[in-house]
C-alpha cells in the first residue's frame, strides 16, 4: 500500500511492518491494571490490518463483544536496518500520522491470562487505522506534538508526546536491536488513558495538533460498520 502525505513531499513509501508499542503511557497502563514496563513492549500487526486515509471504515470484527479504540501517534520510519545507535530524528522519522490501534479487549484479556499471543485480538483486518502523513520536514518538533480523539463528538483521549514512557529516540534503537528497520515501517507509539468500547455506527474523529497552540496539523475520520 502506497502511503500518502497530505502535503507536498518528494518521498514515496510503501507500507512495511506495522510495529506497535504497548503500555507507553503510565495512566493507560494503570487503567487496564498493568504494570509500567521496564523495557518497551513491542508487538506487530499484519499488513492486511492496515487501513489508510483521511476517511476510513472500521468493520466490527467477529469474535468479540468489546472492540476498543486506542488513539495513537504513528511514526513513518525511513529505515536504518539493525543496530541504529546514533539517533537523529531526521534520519529515522519520515513523517507523522495519527491512528487507531483497534483491540478486541475481551480476546486480548483472555490471551493475556493464558499467556497466548495477541495477534488475533490486535491483528484482524482493519485493526490498524492510519491517517495521511505529515512529512517530518514540515512538522513541528516531536516534543511539541499532541493528539486528540473524539467518539461521536465526545472528547475521549487527549495526550502530548511528553507523557510517553519511551520516546522514539529510545524505541527505535531498542527495536533495531532485534528487527531490521526498513523504509515504510510504521510505529504506533502507544495509547494514553481513555480507551473504551465502540459500537456499530460510532464515529471517530482524531486530530494531530501542537501542544500549546492547538494548531491542527492533520485530521482523521472513521466510521464503525458491520463486518462485511
Ligand atoms: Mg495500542
Amino acid at each position: 500500500m502506497r502511503l500518502i502525505f497530505d502535503r507536498a513531499s518528494d518521498e514515496e513509501y510503501e507500507a512495511g511492518t506495522v510495529f506497535c508499542v504497548g503500555r507507553n503511557y503510565v495512566e493507560h497502563a494503570e487503567e487496564l491494571g498493568n504494570e509500567v514496563p521496564q523495557d518497551p513492549i513491542i508487538f506487530d500487526k499484519p499488513i492486511s490490518a492496515l487501513r489508510h486515509g483521511s476517511y476510513t471504515v472500521i468493520e466490527y470484527p467477529p469474535g468479540t463483544r468489546d472492540l476498543h479504540f486506542e488513539g495513537e501517534l504513528v511514526l513513518l520510519l525511513r529505515g536504518g536496518g539493525r543496530n541504529i545507535r546514533a539517533y537523529s530524528p531526521a534520519d529515522v522519522i519520515a513523517g507523522y500520522a495519527i491512528g487507531v490501534d483497534l483491540t478486541m479487549r475481551d480476546v486480548q484479556t483472555d490471551a493475556k491470562r493464558k499467556g497466548l499471543p495477541w495477534t488475533l485480538a490486535k491483528g484482524f483486518d482493519g485493526a490498524a487505522q492510519v491517517s495521511h502523513f505529515i512529512p517530518y520536514e514540515s512538522a513541528p518538533p516531536f516534543e511539541e506534538l499532541g493528539f486528540s480523539l473524539w467518539v461521536n463528538d465526545e472528547l475521549r483521549q487527549r495526550a502530548t508526546t511528553n507523557q510517553m514512557v519511551f520516546s522514539p529516540e529510545m524505541l527505535v534503537p531498542y527495536m533495531s536491536r532485534f528487527f531490521s528497520i526498513r523504509p515504510g515501517d510504521l510505529l504506533f507509539t502507544g495509547t494514553p488513558k481513555g480507551v473504551g468500547p465502540l459500537q456499530i455506527e460510532d464515529k471517530i474523529v482524531m486530530q494531530l495538533h501542537t501542544q500549546d497552540t492547538d494548531e491542527v496539523l492533520l485530521d482523521f475520520h472513521a466510521q464503525v460498520t458491520e463486518w462485511q
